[in-house]
This record gives C-alpha cells, sequence and structure tokens, in this order.
C-alpha cells in the first residue's frame, strides 16, 4: 500500500524551487513557487534560507499552506531559499523524510531539494556506510546529497561530474550551500527543470508555472546533464555531460505537469490537446457529447471534440477542495472517493451517447467508478478514450505505479478492460500518436511504462526477472 490517497490513480512525483535574490524576499518567492507545483506532491512541504554564514530549515507535514504561517517564512531570512513538495517514491511518508535535506560538506553545508528517483541508491548507500557514513532517512535525495557533499574534488565542476558518474536514474536538483545556489539535471533529463529572472535575481522551477506565479520571466530550460550556477554575476552553466541520449518522461504530458506549463519547449495544454485530436482520428465514435474528466484530460476533450466536430460538454464537475484522504485505498473506499470528487450534470447528460475523455487507467479501479456514475445519471452510451497507451510496466523514474501484478493493461486485453469498467467502446492512443501530439521522437523521450523500454537497460532486466519469478 504505497498511495495514501483513495481517489488518485498514481503518485505524482515532487516539485522544487531555487531563488537567489539578493534583494528581495528569498523565502516568500520559494513559498509562491512551492505552492504553484503544490499539484507534485501533498505529503509534506519545506524551504530552505541562506544568508552566506548559515542555512536555515523548515519542514512541515501536508499542503504548503499548511506547513507555512507568515513567522516560518520570517524566519527564513538570506539571499538564496530552495523549497520542496513532495510526494515520497522511495522512503516513507514521515517527517524525517521531508525536504530540503541539510547535510554537512565539511567546509560547507549543502541543503538539497529532488525531484525523481535514483535506481542505485541502495548500492550506494550501502557503499558508503561501509566507509563510515550514517544516513539519517531512508530517501534516495539524502543518497544524492552525501554523494555530492563528499565528492573527491575541490570545485562544484568535479562534484558535479562526481555525482552524474555515480548517481543512475532520475534527479532534477536545487542544491544550496550557506552562498551558492545551484540547478542540476539528470543527463536522461527525465524530470523537467527550468529557469527564469525575477525581479534582481533568479528563480529554478521544476515546472514553468512556478515562473509565472511569482512573476519571473522564463530564460530556458536545465539541459539534461548540465549544472548551472547563480550567483551576483547571473548564471553560468558550470558542468555539461555528454549528451548520449534524452529520456524525458512522456507521462509529464500527459498528466504530471500542470497544463498552463511550458515543458521541453511545448506548452502542456497544447498537447494534451493534440492527444484529444490524435484519439479522434484513432477512435471516432458516434456520440452526441465529449466531455473530459477533469482536470487533466479537458483539453485533450476539447481536441477530440474540434477533430470530431461532436460538442464539448461539461458533464462532470469536480470538488476542487478534495485533498488528501487517510482511508485505506481499498476498491469500496475508491467508489466513495470518486463519487465525492466528481459530480454528474445529470441534465446535461441524460439521454446522451457520450465520449468521455480520460488520461490514463492504471488500475481501473476508478474508470468503473466513472462510468457508472455517468451511467447512473442518464448516459445512453459511454465511449472511453484514453490520451495515453495503455499501462503495462511499472516506472523505476518516481512515479508510484502499482506493480505490474495490480496495472490492468498488463494482465488483460482491450477488450476484457472495456468489459471490466463497463464502457460501451474503448480507446487508448497508440505509440505513434502520443509522439505525434507531444512532437517527439521515441528516441528522445521515456515511455517505458507503456513498452518496457525504460532508459536504464539494467532496470528492464530486473522487471523481467521479476516477471519471471
Ligand atoms: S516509465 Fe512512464 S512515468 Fe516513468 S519516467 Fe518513463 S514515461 Fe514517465
Amino acid at each position: 500500500m504505497t498511495n495514501p490517497e483513495f481517489d488518485k490513480k498514481f503518485g505524482e512525483e515532487c516539485g522544487i524551487v531555487g531563488v537567489y535574490d539578493p534583494n528581495g524576499d528569498v523565502s516568500r518567492l520559494a513559498f509562491y513557487g512551492i505552492y504553484a507545483l503544490q499539484h507534485r506532491g501533498q505529503e509534506s512541504a519545506g524551504i530552505a534560507s541562506a544568508d552566506g554564514h548559515k542555512i536555515k530549515l523548515r519542514t512541515g507535514m501536508g499542503l504548503v499552506t499548511h506547513v507555512f504561517k507568515d513567522e516560518d517564512l520570517d524566519y527564513l531570512t538570506g539571499d538564496i531559499a530552495i523549497g520542496h513538495t513532495r510526494y515520497s517514491t522511495t522512503g516513507t511518508s514521515n517527517i524525517k523524510n521531508a525536504q530540503p535535506i541539510v547535510v554537512d560538506g565539511g567546509n560547507f553545508k549543502l541543503a538539497i531539494a529532488h525531484n525523481g528517483n535514483v535506481v542505485n541508491s541502495l548500492e550506494l548507500k550501502r557503499e558508503m556506510e561501509e566507509l563510515g557514513y550514517d544516513f539519517n532517512t531512508s530517501s534516495d535525495s539524502e543518497v544524492i546529497a552525501k554523494i555530492v557533499s563528499n565528492a573527491p574534488a575541490s570545485t562544484w565542476e568535479g562534484r558535479i561530474a562526481y555525482l552524474m558518474r555515480k548517481v543512475q536514474g532520475a534527479y532534477s536538483l536545487t542544491l544550496m550551500t550557506e552562498k551558492e545556489l545551484i540547478a542540476v539535471r539528470d543527463p536522461l533529463g527525465v524530470r523537467p527543470l527550468c529557469f527564469g529572472k525575477v525581479n534582481g535575481g533568479w528563480i529554478i522551477a521544476s515546472e514553468s508555472c512556478a515562473l509565472d506565479n511569482v512573476g519571473a520571466k522564463y530564460v530556458r530550460e536545465v539541459n539534461p546533464g548540465e549544472a548551472i550556477i547563480f550567483d551576483s554575476q547571473g548564471y553560468k552553466s558550470i558542468y555539461q555531460k555528454d549528451m548520449e541520449k534524452c529520456s524525458f518522461c512522456v507521462f509529464e504530458h500527459i498528466y504530471f505537469a500542470r497544463p498552463d506549463s511550458e515543458i521541453d519547449g511545448k506548452l502542456v495544454y497544447k498537447s494534451r490537446l493534440l492527444m484529444g485530436k490524435e484519439l479522434a482520428r484513432e477512435h471516432p465514435v458516434e456520440a452526441d457529447m465529449v466531455i473530459g474528466v477533469p482536470d487533466s484530460a479537458t483539453a485533450s476533450a476539447v481536441g477530440y471534440s474540434e477533430e470530431s466536430g461532436i460538442p464539448f460538454g461539461e458533464g462532470l464537475v469536480k470538488n476542487r477542495y478534495v485533498g488528501r484522504t487517510f482511508i485505506n485505498p481499498d476498491q469500496r473506499m475508491r467508489e466513495v472517493g470518486v463519487k465525492v470528487k466528481l459530480n454528474p450534470l445529470r441534465e446535461l447528460i441524460q439521454g446522451k451517447r457520450l465520449v468521455v475523455v480520460d488520461d490514463s487507467i492504471v488500475r481501473g479501479t476508478t474508470s468503473k467508478p466513472v462510468v457508472s456514475l455517468l451511467r447512473n445519471a442518464g448516459a445512453s452510451e459511454i465511449h472511453l478514450r484514453i490520451c495515453a497507451p495503455p499501462i503495462k510496466f511499472p516506472c523505476h523514474f518516481g512515479v508510484d505505479f502499482p506493480t505490474r501484478k495490480e496495472l490492468i493493461a498488463a494482465n488483460n486485453s482491450i477488450d476484457e478492460i472495456k468489459d471490466t469498467i463497463e464502457a460501451d467502446s474503448l480507446g487508448y492512443l497508440s505509440h505513434a500518436g502520443l509522439l505525434k501530439a507531444v512532437k517527439a521522437e521515441e528516441s528522445n523521450v521515456c515511455m517505458g511504462c507503456f513498452t518496457g523500454n525504460h532508459p536504464i537497460p539494467v532496470q528492464l532486466e530486473m522487471d523481467k526477472l521479476s516477471l519471471e519469478v
């Protein structure tokens, strides 16, 4: 039981920010930055600040607005701050694993905020424990922090080169010492990271919506394998690993990122709109109205409607204030959860043949209650259209998908899934259709959960092994 939220299909990841602004209120800028990234994780939040001499830290469990009061932000003074919202993908959900994490690097203290998942963290941790290093948390982010702060190098360039040699997997990072702010993105570029100019300083964030939130001007993405340092001189790229291949997570476009973010050079809303258009071409059907399961599928439903000519309508209203619950995620509660979260507009859907667009199907356990909700509200036909190909494999890069055993598409044909969720028809977007919508080549994105071709081959082997036993 890894996901304590009964109404969510899978855990999201984490959101990170970094701020350098000697004349600004860095803790409040970091606060509004992580507030804009709340959708990437709701378990815990934290901000660390640095004033040239020391690092101060505040972390807490829950939403950003629950964790921080004015007095916390007043306490977090300095020229630099980093912030984090967490959804636990490794390590248990407790305050010890909340980030930023601060470690001692001998000549400096290092605070770190991490989005992603290190696939060889257990091995690295064991190696370091044998050398006498202690760990205070069960998170892979502490492993990264200890590797960087104990790297056999005296420059940042050397430390980052060491980090990228040792650590495998997904890591977008903001790092902060008492005097410096550094952004780092793993050589595969799995998770997003961008930066912009704010007031007289700089802000780094997982998604550009956080830059917009604080009135920053977008500059560019941190490149895969790049490290950038921010100081009074501006920003400077201090390390760039030779690019082998990029493996940006295509699920950022489908579900994780906010539609108003620009990632990988594309507006997420636009990518989703194009997914809907592709879906309409691949899986046409006669119907009276297209609706989206709010919020992530709304843009795709608009796209389906534009391409098919079937009118778009609002058929489901979402209660936006349904937050985390601590109810066990069993089937009965998932069904209750869908009712709490979504309410059908009976008058609009009564007697109509509906195309219902959703972002993905993971276990299938939330799709079935959505279909029955609409049927009970009077829909005469329900044709489910999914903006992603069938999810057949787990993710090793920071997304909390269930095991293969629980993934409905790993164990059932599309027809069987249609029958299980009791839809009249079911159509998934093809691999080619998805790539066309996000304007990417398969060699430049990760599609591991659909194809099993994860960007780090050793993980694929492990997957196959675990399937065979
Ligand atoms: S396996 Fe899927 S969710 Fe994980 S990084 Fe790859 S595309 Fe994203």
